[in-house]
């Protein structure tokens, strides 16, 4: 009998699958390697989810499908973005790798290129290749600015450009974005992941660009990883397009309740995700400033960091090294070997202040073993 591989589709057979960050399941780790919230979520979140159990005398709301289109989360979305979005501009899904799934599905494929930036989300190579796609992969130079030019003249159906950028931190402006999407003929996917962190976002632009589709997701600011919703903002005719390409029932009940209520208290969000900001900056300005490690200006949730031994010396092995150090002291972060542009930083998810002290004390531990 031939291998059950050889039953699969050639393009899936040889199939590299997106590798997700570690999630250690034991405890003692400080787990700062996937950018989720050190805070919880709302309180309102876990009041949702028990409304949602039944535990209020309203039945077994368990024993029936979801809402098949998410319509009280959409209504809430369009309503917390404003600028005159309504619920076709909005489509929710299970995370916002669902929607980027979706968008693939629907625009891209063996008869359609598509674009991303290097480095960017590298699940978007991924879902390109299981669409069995094209990609016009646009690299930056360790500068990091937005190569408008060769974007605005892909051929792309659709071009996926993460701002703030991932692992950078490094955020593009509206003026940037406009110059693209002013020349650009296909559909420009902005993945939001990071904007609540971000001085601007470009939902303002929607009303002018057709062509712009914003994704974002709870995983992150929100603080509900665990509980997979995303959503993206366009064009009602896009919607519509992704609405086709869409399991009927994507997001399940506890996830929709979940959700909505999250998205119902914004002044809870605003302390902790300016919480999360100024320990970033306090960090930031540590390494970069005091240290003199070159480290990008981040406004995400992240920091993206050159780091110097006590010779003073950076790169590949330096990163590495460093990498392991904390590794054997239950500190979990991200190192991204595989190119030029990154394998000599490393990039440190914002933790809580007692986390983000004990990365600060294991590394100047390594600065003093050093040779
Ligand atoms: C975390 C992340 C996502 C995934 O979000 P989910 O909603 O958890 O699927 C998407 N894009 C970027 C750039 C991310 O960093």
């Amino acid at each position: 009998m031939s291998s059950l591989s050889d039953l699969a589709l050639p393009h899936i057979a040889k199939l590299h699958a997106y590798t997700p960050g570690l999630q250690p399941t034991e405890p003692g780790w400080v787990k700062l390697n996937t950018n989720e919230s050190p805070y919880g979520p709302s309180p309102r979140v876990a009041e949702a989810i028990r409304r949602e159990l039944g535990e209020h005398a309203d039945g077994d709301p368990l024993r029936l499908y979801p809402n098949p289109k998410s319509t009280p989360l959409r209504q809430l979305v369009a309503k917390i973005h404003g600028h005159g979005l309504r619920e076709g501009n909005v489509i929710i899904g299970n995370g916002s790798d669902d929607i980027l799934n979706l968008l693939m599905r629907a625009f891209g494929g063996p008869a359609a290129a598509t674009g991303f930036t290097f480095p960017s989300y590298s699940l978007y190579p991924v879902l390109v290749a299981i669409q069995k796609g094209m990609s016009q992969v646009i690299e930056f130079d360790r500068s990091m600015k937005l190569p408008v030019e060769k974007i605005a003249a892909s051929n792309a159906h659709a071009f996926f450009l993460t701002s703030p950028n991932a692992p950078t931190g490094v955020a593009f402006t509206n003026a940037e974005l406009e110059a693209v999407l002013a020349r650009f003929s296909g559909l420009l996917v902005v993945d939001e992941a990071y904007a609540p962190f971000a001085r601007e976002n470009a939902v303002s632009l929607l009303k002018r660009y057709p062509n712009l589709v914003i994704t974002r997701t709870l995983s992150k600011a929100h603080a509900l990883a665990g509980i997979r919703v995303g959503y993206a903002l366009a064009h009602p005719d896009v919607i519509e397009l992704l609405d086709r390409v869409r399991d009927s029932y994507n997001v399940n009940r506890l996830s929709q309740a979940a959700a909505c209520a999250a998205l119902g208290d914004p002044g809870y969000y605003d302390v902790i995700i300016g919480k999360i900001i100024r320990t970033r900056d306090h960090w930031l300005g540590e390494w970069a400033g005091r240290r003199g490690w070159f480290t990008y200006e981040s406004q995400s949730n992240f920091i993206f960091t050159e780091p110097k031994n006590a010779r003073g010396e950076s790169g590949p092995a330096v990163a590495k090294e460093l990498y392991e150090f904390l590794l054997s002291r239950k500190i979990l972060i991200r190192y991204f070997p595989s190119h030029a542009l990154t394998a000599s930083f490393l990039r440190i998810s914002v933790g809580s202040d007692d986390e983000m002290f004990a990365v600060n004390s294991a590394i100047e531990a390594w600065l003093k073993i050093a040779p």
